[in-house]
């Protein structure tokens, strides 16, 4: 077996033992991300079951829903603001507009 041989004989054990690694690495990162993945649905599920109840920032009291079907939302009891969705205050501001001109 010539020197030449032997070089190519050892690239090709390097090569195998590089590929057995990488193969390990690509194993233990999808475990990780598995993991990660789990952990976060177990988060998310426990916020799930356990939502934030909003607060006026005034008098720290439960909002409760709006009586005014029209309009919806959460409002404080004692009437210092309310939550609405996003729709909502666009359509009313819309109509504030509109009924400004
Ligand atoms: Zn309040």
């Amino acid at each position: 077996m010539s020197n030449g041989e032997k070089d190519k004989l050892g690239e090709k054990l390097h090569d195998v033992e590089a590929a057995r690694e990488n193969e390990w690495a690509r194993k233990r990162d999808q475990e990780l991300l598995e993991k990660m993945r789990h952990a976060k649905h177990d988060d998310e599920a426990a916020r799930g079951h356990q939502p934030q109840p909003a607060i006026c920032p005034e008098c720290k009291q439960e909002l409760v829903p709006n009586s005014d079907q029209r309009v919806g939302g959460m409002i404080c009891p004692q009437r210092h603001g309310g939550w609405f969705g996003w729709d909502t205050v666009a359509k009313i501001m819309g109509d504030f507009a509109h009924t400004k001109k």
